[in-house]
């Protein structure tokens, strides 16, 4: 479906967002992503998500992405004889092995891995990092601690140790079940969480093989040291902001996004901005000013995708959440700042063919009245390079492979077509000045750049730059073989 920006939106489904007609609502008002968050739903229903989402994309004949979110190692307390307790400031307070029902001076904590790795001194972080513990002491099976910031705990509340890199799996049990589960259904990308090291992306890796490409979700403090062999070991990352903001000062979020942003650039794998990005939207039909902010901000950061949660997953409002995302959009990219800010921080320096071929194409779309660059991709590496590009015309991505269309909807301006295969360079051009004119980027008179690589279907050729006359007779008398 196209759309008149270039940042992509990720919705993610749930009980609001859950039958056909809402559904096509929201890619209609904007969503070019769903998330499917293994947290919530049972397999049923997510099988159920993924059905309507195959069936919308069908009907509309526009290539959707669909990202599964894999829980992760996610801690978690133990329950209350009561289900809840106060905890007072300055109060002592025990987590252990021990599966008795908690009291207001001690809870079980399933966990015996974090006990080996805790030492004195460390945080505990309950509920969202609203209940702060400080360990004073610790063993290998319990750890007592004091309470530094009080509040209610109550069952399975989630916990988070922000200080210490944790013995964890990157994959739970659970996790490695919706792995499978998921990519036999067919997903398009998986999002891991918590993840700690560049390892924890190579294991899933090795069992999606290849079935999916793989997201980093970046919310812990040992994910942020280890950036660069964590963005180099996956197919994009995500800034997780809700449990990065609990693990580090909040504070410390906006710097870190920015910095994230700018990597995956460089390195031509998307980035989504995520969590409460128009959090107040889950019970109004208006954002506030601070929200519609954050959102611009991300997008003149030059991010590949924006990303809603319960807003879209459980709110009153997700249709109104994804076309405020939409409009946000259209006016930061319409304003000449944003321009320039995007061209200021193109910084890749490529030493490639494609590379070449690529930073030509935007260039020829900036001196000349070209309308749109149409590059022809096997494995959607030439699409991430002219997606990096950020070029001021739209880029159509041409691909005979389905998957690479739809992992293609996730990144920075790519306008993902599924394209009859090609073996001559003629029916490649004319293939993209269909496209072209089809869907509204050119007419008759017009010219676009097409780039392809010769021979055709083989990954990692990209080769040729041809300006193209939209006009076919003038393929047809001018053009080679
Ligand atoms: P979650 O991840 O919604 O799965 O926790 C996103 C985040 O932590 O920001
Ligand atoms: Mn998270």
């Amino acid at each position: 479906m196209r759309r008149q920006r270039n940042v992509k939106i990720v919705a993610t489904l749930g009980p609001a967002s859950n039958d056909y007609d809402t559904i096509r609502a929201l890619h209609e008002a904007g969503a070019d992503v769903f998330r499917l968050n293994m947290s919530h739903g049972s397999h049923d229903e997510i099988a159920e998500r993924h059905k309507i989402i195959r069936k919308i994309e069908a009907d509309l004949d526009s290539p959707i992405a669909i990202l599964a979110d894999l829980q992760g190692p996610k801690l978690r307390v133990g329950v209350f004889a009561n289900d809840a307790e106060e905890l007072e400031e300055g109060a002592s307070f025990r987590m252990d092995l021990d599966t008795t029902p908690g009291d207001v001076t001690r809870v079980n904590l399933p966990h015996p891995e974090i006990f080996q790795a805790l030492e004195a001194g460390a945080s505990l972080l309950v509920n969202d990092g609203k209940i702060r513990l400080k360990v004073d002491r610790c063993g290998k099976d319990f750890a007592d601690c004091t309470v530094i910031t009080g509040g209610t705990i109550s069952n399975r509340k989630g916990v988070n140790v922000p200080d210490v890199v944790l013995p964890l799996a990157a994959l739970s049990e659970k996790d490695r079940a919706d792995l499978e589960f998921v990519c036999a259904l067919g997903v398009d990308w998986l999002a891991l969480s918590f993840v700690q090291r560049a390892k924890d992306v190579f294991e899933a890796k090795g069992l999606a093989d290849g079935r999916a490409a793989i997201v980093a979700k970046i919310e812990k403090p040992a994910a942020v040291d280890n950036i660069d062999e964590i963005l180099d070991a996956s197919d994009g990352i995500m800034v997780a902001r809700g449990d990065l903001g609990v693990e580090l000062p909040v504070s410390a979020v906006p710097p870190i996004q920015k910095r994230l942003v700018r990597k995956c650039r460089n390195a031509a794998k998307p980035v989504i901005v995520a969590t409460q990005m128009l959090e107040s939207m889950i019970e109004s039909p208006m954002p506030t000013r601070a929200e519609v902010s954050d959102v611009a901000t991300a997008i003149y950061e030059g991010t590949d995708a924006i990303m809603l949660s319960a807003e879209s997953a459980a709110g009153q409002y997700p249709i109104e959440a994804v076309e405020t995302m939409d409009k946000v959009a259209k006016e930061v990219e319409a304003d000449p700042t944003y321009r320039d800010i995007i061209d200021a921080s193109r910084s890749a320096k490529g030493t490639t063919i494609a590379d070449g071929i690529v930073a030509a194409a935007r260039e020829i779309a900036e001196k000349t009245d070209i309308k749109a660059i149409a590059c022809y991709t096997q494995s959607g590496t030439t699409a991430l390079l002219t997606s990096r590009e950020r070029p001021a015309v739209p880029i159509l991505a041409m691909t005979p492979m389905i998957d690479t269309a739809r992992r293609m909807a996730l990144s920075w301006g790519c306008n993902c077509i599924q394209a009859d295969s090609v073996d001559r360079f003629k029916g490649a051009v004319v293939g993209a000045v269909r496209a072209a004119r089809a869907g509204g980027f050119a007419n008759e008179g017009d010219q676009i750049v097409v780039t392809a690589g010769v021979p055709f279907n083989v990954a990692g050729t990209t080769n040729i730059l041809r300006i193209a006359p939209c006009d076919e007779r003038q393929i047809y008398s001018t053009d080679p073989e």
